[in-house]
């Protein structure tokens, strides 16, 4: 067993560009796609993940198994695992590091809270702390969420405004990774750059967000439970396709510069799609993509928790409809959201026929997302 993981990392670690990343959270649906593009161009990559149960974990081992076939190997393990974060960043002289594993879901917080802190925040010092003892240091490039908006009410979605307000736990790790990233920067001259997602969809994709699970709702037959803002107002989102979000994240890796105590380097980008779509549009999406009419169940929105953290998103929504999210990630790193909400929709639904030709594997028929 040990023989073939060094064998594996190390070939997955030959790089033809002189970049070799480290990219946590492969067996994760963002990580599993910009691994498999970085191995494609040549560079060297090392996959991390603890395979942590939140969704049916089948899809996990299969993201890793494809990125396998590709070259990427994952390995096993958890990011506060601190022996193994040395031994890879050293062994495999790591250039860069993608951050992306991370206890994922808004709602989950409400039920294991402590999750989140152990991932997010010790996990993501655990790595930090492994990283600033490398010589050279790997520059880091971490996700952070449009969740950190939380509910301020700034308008538009901007970087340069302060966010102070998180909504959900969630919300508040990802704005501690934030500010944690900024501490290394300072302290011991880390370059670092946080990406704000916004809603990512596509391929591949995570169980637990609304373009999956209501997939597999309409193709049941299900009704789709629907929130409605005050006033019977549509609730509005950005969902952003999974190669934009890619394209955004090779962006932020070729563009970090490499550091000294000077210079450093501390950037945070939104990384959104152009335009926020209501819910209903996106069920639209789905339905001319599957050829089958959704149940909408449309309710209006629970007051408080969660939800009222989407009733907060929905009025900033709303009011920065007009106005780019991405202003700075174009001007910076040349970011342009290309792909429509259909065609994404549409390039999802082909790989979910595929990937359940022979019907939903069982976890997944039984998985009720929180
Ligand atoms: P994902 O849950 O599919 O992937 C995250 C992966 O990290 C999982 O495979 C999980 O097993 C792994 N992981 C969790 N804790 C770990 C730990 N302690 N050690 C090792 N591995 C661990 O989520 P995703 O959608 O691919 O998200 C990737 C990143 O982007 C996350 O940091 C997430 O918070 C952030 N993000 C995602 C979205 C989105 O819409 N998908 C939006 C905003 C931010």
């Amino acid at each position: 067993q040990k023989r073939r993981f060094e064998t594996t990392a190390a070939e997955s670690t030959k790089s033809s560009t002189g970049r070799v990343i480290l990219v946590t959270g492969t067996a994760g649906f963002v990580g599993y796609h910009c691994a498999k593009f970085f191995k494609k161009r040549g560079d060297g990559v090392l996959g991390l993940d603890n395979f942590n149960p939140y969704y049916p974990v089948g899809i996990k081992y299969d993201r890793a198994q494809d990125l396998e076939d590709s070259g990427v190997y994952t390995i096993k393990a958890d990011l506060n695992d601190r022996s193994m974060l040395d031994h890879i960043l050293q062994e495999y002289k790591v250039t860069h590091v993608l951050a992306l594993a991370a206890q994922a879901g808004v709602r989950y917080a409400t039920k294991d809270p402590a999750s989140y802190v152990a991932s997010n925040v010790a996990g993501f010092v655990q790595l930090l702390e492994a990283c600033r003892f490398c010589d050279p240091q790997p520059r880091i490039v971490y996700a952070s969420s449009s969740s950190v908006y939380g509910l301020n009410t700034v308008s538009p979605f901007s970087e340069s405004h302060q966010v102070d307000k998180p909504a959900s736990r969630y919300a508040a790790t990802k704005k501690a990774n934030e500010m944690i990233a900024h501490t290394y920067r300072h302290i011991y001259g880390l370059s670092m750059t946080g990406l704000r997602f916004f809603t990512v969809y596509g391929p591949w994709g995570r169980p637990d967000m609304f373009a999956f699970s209501a997939t597999i709702k309409i193709h049941k037959g299900e009704a789709l439970k629907i929130f409605q803002g005050p006033g019977g107002s549509e609730l509005e989102r950005d969902f952003t396709y999974i190669d934009d979000i890619v394209q955004g994240c090779v962006a932020s890796v070729d563009r970090i510069p490499a550091s000294t105590k000077e210079t450093a380097h501390f950037k945070v980008y939104n990384l959104g799609n152009k335009d926020p779509v209501t819910v209903t549009y996106m069920i639209e999406c789905l339905e001319r993509a599957i050829g089958k009419k959704a149940i909408k169940n449309y309710v209006p929105m629970p007051p408080t928790g969660d939800v009222l953290k989407t009733s907060a998103d929905v009025s900033l929504a709303t009011r920065r409809k007009a106005q780019l999210v991405n202003v700075k990630a174009e001007k910076e790193l040349d970011y342009k959201p290309t792909t429509s909400l259909q065609d994404g929709i549409n390039k999802f639904i082909a790989w979910y026929d595929g990937y359940y030709k022979d019907g939903l594997t069982k976890e997944m028929a039984s998985y009720v997302p929180y």
